[in-house]
Formats: C-alpha cells, structure tokens, sequence
C-alpha cells in the first residue's frame, strides 16, 4: 500500500498539489473528454515539476509510441541556465504541452515527405505522468504522448486508440438514449491484458546469435523432454524466479501498475504476469511498461526476458490475452447480462453489436494480430486457429438462437421489454466450461480475445476492435433512431442480426480439423499469414469504415499497410541472414571439424589394428557428411534468395517484396533448419557449438 502509485502524477497527487480550478478543470478533460483549457499547462506543469524534483527528477521526456511497436523517448534535463553561471529548474506549459522530434528515423510509411522531418509529440492527459527511476539513480519525469507529423497524421499507436475511444463512446452513448438512458455521457473501454514471457539465463542468451539479434532460436533440435508432461503449467515457483517476480511487481506498483496475477505457463520457463484491468489507453500504456519493466529487472538477475512469440521451436509460444468490456461513466459493465429484461434487452444490442462487428471485420481483427512471431503461432495448434471466430458458451447460444428463430416481432408486454425472451435467466458468470480454443471468447461480462501476439502493443487489437465495434453500434443506432415502435423494430433488428452473422459463432473445439473445413463451408476467412492479410488494411471497405469514424484517414492507412509489410520484410531478411551466419560460421565449421575427427581415427585405428572394426565410425560419418551436404546446399539457396530480395525488379514493390519473403525466403530457412538440428542430434556435444534447448529451457 505504501509503494502502490508513489511515482505517479495521480489523482491523489494532482488534488493535493494543483489549484482547485485547474484541478477540476483537468478532472473534465479526463473523465468526460473534453478538450483540454491550454491556459492550465502552465501551472499542471509547475506542479508537475516540483512533485519531480522531490522524488530527485532532473530530466524530463515525452514519451510515445512510434510504429517500431517500441517506446520511444528523448531526455531533457530542467537546467535553465541563469546570467550569474548557476541554473534554475524550469519546466514550463509549453514544454509539458508539445515537444518536437525529428520523426525522419522513425517509420511512417511515406506520410512523411523528406524535407519536413518535424514530428511533433503532444501531452496525453489522460494516461497519469510518471517517475521512471534506474539503478544508477537516474530519475526521469515521463510524461505519456501522442506522436504525429507536421500536417497533423498520426506517427503513432496511441492516436488511433484515442480516436477510436471517442468514436465508440459517441456511438455507444447514442444506443443507450435510445433505452432511455439520459445520465451517461462517456462509454469506455476496458483492457486487461495478460502477457506471456519466457525467462532464461543470461549466458545462454548471449551464447546465441539468433536469439540476441532476432529474440528467438533459428535452430535448436528438441529436447528429449518438452511440455509433453504438464508439469510446468501451475507449477511451484523457483527461488531464482519469485525473487524476480517480487522486484518486479514492486517495480510495477510503484509506476501504478496492479500486477495481480503470476504463474507459470505450459511451456518450461514460461511465466504470465496480468495486471487488473483499466481503461484501454492506460492499460496499453502500462502494458508497455510492463514489457520494459520485465526486460530490465531480468537483467538485474542475470535472466533474459523473451517477449517473442515463438522463442523455441517444438514448445508452447507466448501470446498476450486481450480481455476487452465496455463500461458506462455511471457504472454499469454494458457486457454484463442484467437482472431485468430492460437490462438483459441492452445487453443483447450490445451483445450483437459485437458479434455483427466481428463477423464484418474478421479480416481487421486478424490484421491487429498479425506479426512475423505470430505466424508460428495461429493454427499451429497451440494458439487460436487463424480464422477469427465467437465462443458464446451454450446458453447464450441457445438464448440468441431462439431470438433469431421467435416468431413475429412482440412488442410491449406487461410493461417490459420483449426481445424474443421476455427475460433472460440470470446468466452466471461462469457459465460454461471455458474454451481455451477460441481466438474471441466471451468470458461472462467481457470478451477475450486470445490472438493478440506477446511482443506487440495492445494499442493496434484495441483500436481496431473498439473502431467495429463503433460501426455496428451506429448503424443500429441510425435504425433505432428512426423507429416508431422501438421495442419492434429492436427485436427485428436483433433477429437480423442474428440471421446475418451468427455464422461467427462456434463453441467447438476450434483446433480441430473439423472446424477447418467447417469454417470454410460458413464462408469465414482463414488468413494464414501477416503478408495475406495486410492488403485487407487498405481497402476500400476499410478505408470507409476508418475515415467514417475518423480514426485514421487513407494516407494513414496506407502508411500503416506499408510499415507492417516493411517491418515483415526486415524482419524476415535479418533472421534469414542470421542463419547463413549461422550456418556457415558455426554449424558447418563444428560439423566438419568432427567429422575430421571421426575419419582420422577410423584411419588411425587402422594404422594401429587393421583388422578393426570401423563399421560405426564410417556409419556415422557418412550420415553427417550426407546431411551436411543438404545443409550446404540449402544454406546457399538461401543466400541465392537472399541476393534475388534484393536485386529483382519486380520486388522493389513492398507488398511484392514481404510476399517474396514469406513464400520464397521463409520456407528456405525451414528447410535449412531441418538439416542444421538433424547435424545437432549427430554431432558430439563437446563440438556443438550452441547452447541446446535442454539446457537454455531446463537448467533455469
Ligand atoms: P485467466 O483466468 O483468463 O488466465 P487472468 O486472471 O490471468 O485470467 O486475467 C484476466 C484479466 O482480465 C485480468 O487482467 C483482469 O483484470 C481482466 N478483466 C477482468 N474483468 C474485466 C473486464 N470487465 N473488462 C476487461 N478486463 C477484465
Ligand atoms: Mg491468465
């Protein structure tokens, strides 16, 4: 309790320290989204200032979110130097309000041309500055921001989540007038997301190539042991690793951030950390802080947190559960079935407001889980299938089902609202068995969606769900709106809704192959990789749905398309390269130098007796020798398409350039890794030359 919050500019803080005007002033732009007063900058920052200096502050930085999906920050010390050779400690309005950075080497997609490198970084106030202490005593005010160019487009993750929770908000707030709901004026979204890391220890880490230049093993054959016996999921925590997690934790609440939940997780070294839940802009935020925040206390303990999504071939990867619910400024959870058939009729609007959202746009859902980690993760049977699909459990199910087939549309009755069920049976939270296969699963008052890759920012998921969500609810809104008999027409509207999109609901087991076939015959998509589903950002469904809720215009879409499909490309090309470098400079010299070996002594064995047997020797040389040569061979395929990246025409074209990458580079490294771990299982482990998965997974 002492800790919690200590290094944040909170609530508590700023009522304490700032004027009761500016303090109610700031108060309504942060609850209710207004804009905010210019003329309070000056005295929150002076405030903001002195609160810094007590907790030993001498630096100050914007803090943001630029497309790498990383934070970004630049320091500024409060030295203001004074005529007689002494400083002052400044920090003024203007100074918390906008600073500018060169946005020039960050990506942007084209948004920005050459000759205006100005990027510009503005103070959100909605998401609590904070004091970020290091061990050497560094303490740096951070104030969270939003990134954009000289001409107003968003550089950024953090501005289309802002403007998507205001396009919810507005078309929310509309649905609930309509049932007589006059006391709300902000709906909003709440994210609690659950993120999974690997630990491992430090020496390991760096006695591989592959996993400090691209956060994952390029090679490594499977240990004789894996996950097969359940007996890490849950499991009693190490001392090594609870002494971790307590440094962590208190880390974490000094910066305000609930760390609730710990565990282990299915694969060995894998742990979860989640927080509790907040608003969708602050928990992406501290969602950030929390990546950063494992990586350096890691550090201090010798270990290396892994943020990847499939750090080691062969076991579980790490993903990032999204769990999602909307909530009213006057305390109702809109997720949460009601007591009354009032309640239960708008939680059912809300209810197909999603389900309706989610069968539209599948494709956009699919695109904010989509990185080059996750490729190895969806439809491999470990994580959510790729085709995007609605767990209900079975009572909703049924109660939806008997909307869509209730006869003629009822109206009033009795004084309630009719929507098929004149009233639903109270629905308790844990309503069914959870389903730990479906990509969106809902989970009694929220939703979970379970695609969202480990290493990646909240911010992307969030938008994209809050910005369809958005859509759906407006356009019931603009029916019910016009509807002389409301109850009728929501029950028609509702049983459409129904009949359209329920084709998105399954509680199957959706790792079956089954469900694969079955999907196809619903007419859902099955978008295997980042680069398919990419193209789907820019089209022209898409680019009306953004624009119509001005979350992000067409020039910013199409710089996203283009940074994602570039950021594939890299990312791919740097682990391709990675295992040439492998492959040629470790692999292949440990591989020959031990088949040296074994020929000279089959020939000295025959000097000496020469009559030996020699029989294993020669076995064993001729099976490394054969697989080294397929190493060889598919080690220089490789840096063939490599060069071909690089030099052909045709793929100087971005979305050319990642599809070359996946279909012709990625399947190559496949191949190559195949031959390079069938050389580690027959190679002597005093030649090898890596760290092997038993040791880096089990002596931690
Ligand atoms: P699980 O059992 O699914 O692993 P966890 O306890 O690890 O669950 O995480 C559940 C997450 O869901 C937590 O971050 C929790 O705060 C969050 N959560 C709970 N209720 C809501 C809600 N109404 N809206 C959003 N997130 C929520
Ligand atoms: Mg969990």
């Amino acid at each position: 309790m002492n800790i919690f919050g200590s290094n944040v500019f909170n609530d508590a803080v700023m009522r304490a320290r700032l004027p009761k005007a500016t303090y109610n002033n700031l108060k309504k732009t942060i609850d209710e989204g207004r804009e905010l007063d210019p003329n309070i900058a000056e005295i929150v920052a002076s405030a903001m200032k002195d609160w810094a200096l007590e907790k030993g502050a001498t630096h100050y930085t914007h803090w943001f979110q630029p497309m790498t999906g990383l934070t970004a920050e630049k320091h500024d010390a409060f030295i203001s130097p004074t005529s007689d050779g002494k400083v002052l400690m400044e920090f003024s309005g203007k100074e918390l309000n906008q600073g500018e950075s060169d946005a020039s080497s960050f990506p942007n997609g084209g948004i920005r041309a050459t000759f205006e490198a100005r990027g510009y970084t503005v103070w959100d106030c909605t998401s609590p500055a904070f004091i970020r202490e290091d061990k050497n005593g560094n303490v740096t005010l951070t104030i969270p921001t939003a990134f954009y160019s000289y001409n107003g487009n968003s550089l950024d993750k953090k501005t289309p989540l802002l403007r998507s929770l205001e396009a919810l908000s507005k078309q929310a707030v509309r649905v609930l007038r309509l049932f007589g709901n006059t006391t709300c004026t902000r709906v909003i979204a709440n994210v609690g997301p659950e993120q999974e890391y690997f630990l491992i220890d430090k020496k390991f880490f760096e006695a591989r190539m592959d996993l400090v230049l691209t956060g994952r093993t390029l090679f490594g054959a499977t240990p004789p042991k894996g996950q097969e016996m359940d007996d890490h999921y849950y499991g009693s925590i190490k001392e090594r690793i609870s002494a971790f997690m307590k440094e962590l934790n208190e880390e974490l609440w000094k910066l305000g951030i609930s760390a609730k939940t710990q565990h282990k997780e299915a694969a060995p070294a894998q742990f979860e950390i989640a927080p509790v839940y907040n608003t969708a802009n602050i928990a992406t935020d501290h969602n950030q802080l929390i990546m950063e925040t494992l990586k350096k206390v890691a550090n201090r303990h010798d270990l290396v947190c892994l943020l990847h999504e499939k750090p080691f071939a062969g076991v579980n990867g790490s993903g990032k559960h999204n769990n999602w619910s909307l909530s009213t400024n006057d305390g109702q959870n809109l997720l949460d079935p009601g007591k009354t058939p009032h309640e239960n009729a708008q939680f059912l609007t809300f209810l197909c407001a999603v389900i309706k959202a989610v069968d539209e746009y599948a494709e956009l859902l699919r695109i904010s889980a989509a990185n080059p980690g996750n490729d190895h993760r969806l439809g491999a049977h470990e994580a959510p299938p790729a085709i995007i699909s609605i767990f209900l459990g079975d009572q909703l199910t049924d109660i939806l089902k008997q909307i869509k087939d209730g006869g003629t549309v009822c109206a009033k009755e009795c004084g309630t609202l009719k929507v098929g069920v004149s009233t639903l049976p109270a629905i308790p939270k844990d309503n069914t068995d959870r389903n730990r296969t479906s990509p969106f699963a809902f989970t009694g008052n929220k939703f979970e969606f379970r695609m969202v890759p480990s290493s990646a920012s909240v911010a992307c998921p969030n938008m994209i769900l809050n910005t369809i969500v958005a859509e759906s609810l407006s356009q019931i809104a603009d029916r019910l709106e016009k509807a002389t008999d409301f109850q009728s027409e929501l029950h028609l509207l509702l049983k459409e809704l129904l009949e359209k999109h329920d084709r998105i609901i399954f509680n199957g087991n959706n790792y079956s192959e089954e469900w694969v076939a079955e999907a196809k015959r619903r007419g859902l998509l099955n978008i295997e990789s980042m680069v398919e589903a990419l193209p789907h950002y820019i089209s022209a469904k898409s680019v009306a749905l953004f624009t119509k809720h001005s979350v992000l215009n067409e020039q910013e879409l199409h710089s996203r398309y283009e940074i994602l499909l570039e950021q594939y490309s890299k990312i791919i090309k740097i682990e391709a390269r990675t295992m040439v470098a492998m492959a040629n400079r470790l692999i292949f010299p440990a591989a020959s130098k031990y088949l040296g070996e074994l020929a000279a002594s089959v020939r000295d064995l025959k000097a000496a007796v020469p009559a030996a047997d020699t029989f294993a020797q020669e076995e064993v040389i001729k099976e490394i020798a054969d697989t080294l040569r397929n190493f060889k061979e598919k080690t220089t395929a490789l840096e063939k398409a490599l060069a071909t990246a690089i030099s052909r025409k045709d793929l100087y074209d971005v979305y050319q350039n990642s599809l070359f990458y996946r279909q012709s580079v990625f399947p190559l490294m496949e191949e190559l890794r195949f031959y390079g771990d069938k050389l580690e299982t027959l190679v002597s482990s005093e030649h090898w030359p890596l760290p092997t998965y038993t040791e880096i997974l089990f002596l931690i």
